[in-house]
């Protein structure tokens, strides 16, 4: 699930070029659009808690947030369905737009408690 390290460079450039769009849709098609376009609209947020300084990242989708294990996991129904159950695919484009997102600079950091996360968990660990 995770990203080659040449699609990890090419999406380090600065702009990404006519050839590599063409090249990510072709690979992962329409979920690399989307992909980027939650990342150019702000939606991946990588959380911080404190005191166990514990990481979790979260896509804001359309109707709620899906909670992204980078590389491994996403809460999302196309994950369980398609990844996971039929195979079709190696990646939902949440975890698409997290890699994308974390290797351009690309998300919101938002500091939060421990106590905070358990209330978020609740929703965030929400699968269906
Ligand atoms: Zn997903």
């Amino acid at each position: 699930m995770a990203l080659s390290s040449t699609e990890v460079k090419k999406l380090s450039a600065e702009s990404l070029t006519q050839s590599d769009i063409e090249y990510f849709r072709s690979r992962y098609g329409k979920r690399f659009v989307r992909a980027l376009q939650v990342v150019e609209e702000n939606k991946v947020v990588k959380y911080q808690f404190q005191p166990s300084n514990t990481t979790t990242w979260i896509v804001r989708g359309r109707g709620r947030q899906y909670m992204v294990i980078p590389k491994i996991y996403c809460t999302c129904r196309s994950f369980y369905q398609d990844v996971v159950i039929s195979r079709e695919i190696n990646m939902c484009y949440h975890l698409l737009a997290q890699q994308i997102a974390e290797i351009r600079n690309l998300y919101d950091n938002i500091d939060s408690s421990d106590a905070e996360r358990r209330k978020m968990y609740v929703e965030w660990r929400r699968t269906d």
